[in-house]
């Protein structure tokens, strides 16, 4: 029995690092398979999440990006305390966990020549959920692309608004749309995409306000929760319902981009609003 225990508690079985469980078709994917196809599966082409580290190599030009606005951090103006503890806790050991100190990067870089402001938001960091600093960081990237007379893009991958910040988070929904619908005064392109998933206040405000909205294959996007719709009209939705194959079918975005194609896919369309 002792000789099971030992293996048991080794934790750095290779197992874990070395297959990547894909969240649509359930086969296991040799991660390092996984990570050269940018985290999208051979299979069914389902696009896993991204950092926002791994996004910009992906999309800007070599050594282009600048990053901004770093130095705005969360704050817990509401000493929030749930049963997991203090709101306090939970964005410092998030911070150690990913890296980043907030769950959107901001910035500015060139793609394909074409020099760009940007959000790049990040699941790893509060499932890339929107709080006061993200939505400061947002809201001061759109004010640089409207100070520098260029296209801002935003990179959303989003629980939706933080729970954790009440209010002052719901707030930023408001705050992050007024500074990019002022990008309009100028004619200044804005270009939303939006990655698995892109839910609550993200989908409601700025993730879906772009002159181009382009989703990332399978995403699931909506609102309000599948099963808090079904009770509350007491009908069945469609299966697939709130995926970005739904959403384009009804409008709601106007192209699905393999992540492979973005970068060329952006620079085109921006090129086109250049003419
Ligand atoms: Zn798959």
């Amino acid at each position: 029995m002792a000789w099971f225990k030992k293996v048991d508690t080794e934790k750095k079985t290779p197992r874990k690092t070395l297959w990547v469980k894909c969240k649509k078709c359930q086969s296991h994917i040799f991660a390092k398979e996984w990570a050269e196809n940018l985290n999208v599966c051979p299979n069914c082409n389902f696009h896993g999440n991204i950092s926002s580290a791994d996004r910009i190599k992906l999309l800007f030009d070599k050594n282009s990006f600048s990053e901004l606005y770093s130095n705005i951090e969360p704050v817990d103006s509401l000493k929030f305390v749930d049963l997991k503890g203090p709101y306090k806790d939970k964005f410092e050991a998030n911070k150690k966990k990913s890296g980043i100190s907030e769950a959107v990067i901001t910035g500015h870089g060139k793609i394909n020549g074409i020099h760009v402001s940007a959000a790049l938001m990040d699941f790893r960091y509060l499932g890339g959920s929107l709080g006061s600093a993200t939505g400061e960081k947002i809201l001061r990237a759109a004010n640089y692309a409207y100070e520098n007379n260029i296209p801002y893009i935003v990179f959303s991958e989003s629980g939706g608004a933080r729970m954790q910040e009440g209010v002052l988070s719901l707030m930023q929904m408001a705050k992050t749309c007024n500074g990019i619908a002022r990008l309009n005064k100028k004619n200044i392109p804005y270009i939303s995409v939006l990655a698995n998933p892109t839910t609550g206040g993200v989908t409601a405000s700025y993730a879906m306000m772009g002159d181009i909205n382009i989703a990332e294959p399978f995403s699931v996007i909506g609102f309000a929760g599948r099963r808090v719709i079904e009770q509350t009209i007491g009908e069945k939705l469609p299966d697939d319902f709130q995926t970005a194959e739904y959403l384009l079918k009804h409008g709601f975005v106007d192209s699905i981009v393999n992540r492979k194609d973005l970068k060329d896919y952006i620079s085109n369309v921006l090129s086109f609003y250049n003419r």
